[in-house]
């Protein structure tokens, strides 16, 4: 069987959740288009941009609640569930994969899924069958310390895991909207979306781990670093020297790029 790849996933808005999209109508088919071409996984491991900690956390949860950390949103929003089986024994394996590497991380075993990681799984795999354990985001380590966490997991694409960092490839919200009075996406969101696609295209790692110094509008593409981390994991689990594909892309708001990446 062929190993699996990793991905960074742009979530978009939860507003998905009620509202048709494009990021929706790809994720709706990613999920089988990637069980066609690599098997269905065992196990999904998925680092997401609202679960941050001071330092790594994995989740093992036997049970993954549905966490609903979005706020004033319509109200059918919070009865929906996604509740797939949690995946302890792959959250020790990774901690374990990670503490290997010299990073020791916490294992919660009561948290559930936040929105960054249960809506996207949602439209990917339906049936809710496929475990899931969760990586948390360290937003103030930065891009190489992202890397480093996926390297350490670089094992798991092998053992039929698939590992996914969600976040968003752009992620200015206070700038939806604005861009052109219309949903046409803003210049400076797609002159750094194609700087990030050139730069994992050629390689260059280092740029990418210095985006605010190289990337055109770094900090007006992401104010806060935290939904760009997960690419950097993705990244590391599949190995720096694989070139990823974009399998998607799309814009809302004008500002919010929701690129979306396959490695390996
Ligand atoms: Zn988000």
């Amino acid at each position: 069987m062929p190993m699996q790849p990793s991905l960074f996933i742009s979530h978009g808005s939860p507003m998905m959740l009620v509202q048709d999209s494009e990021l929706r109508d790809f994720l709706c088919g990613l999920g089988d288009t990637l069980n066609a071409a690599y098997g269905r996984p065992d196990a999904i491991l998925i680092a997401s941009a609202h679960w941050l900690t001071p330092r790594p956390a994995v989740g093992g949860a036997g049970a993954l609640e549905t966490i609903y950390d979005f706020y004033g949103f319509p109200e059918a929003m919070y009865q929906i569930t996604y509740t797939p089986p949690g995946a302890p024994e792959l959250a020790v394996r990774a901690s374990a994969a990670l503490a290997e590497v010299g990073i020791e991380p916490e294992h919660d075993k009561v948290r559930g899924l936040d929105h960054g990681a249960w809506v996207p799984l949602r439209y990917m795999y339906p049936d809710a069958d496929i475990p899931v354990a969760q990586v948390s985001v360290q937003p103030h380590l930065g891009p190489a310390h992202h890397l480093a966490l996926g390297s350490a997991l670089k094992a798991m694409g092998a053992a039929n895991i698939l590992v996914i960092g969600s976040g968003n490839l752009t992620h200015n919200l206070g700038e939806m909207g604005r861009a052109r009075g219309d949903d046409a996406p803003a210049d400076w969101a797609v002159d750094f979306a194609e700087w990030v696609k050139s730069a994992l295209d050629e390689g260059r790692s280092a740029e990418l781990i210095n985006y605010l110094r190289h990337a055109p509008d770094g900090r007006r593409a992401h104010p806060t670093d935290e939904h760009f981390l997960p690419l950097f994991l993705a990244m590391g689990a599949c190995g720096e020297a694989v070139r990823p594909a974009r399998i998607h892309t799309s814009y809302t708001g004008g500002a919010v790029c929701n690129d979306c990446y396959q490695f390996g």
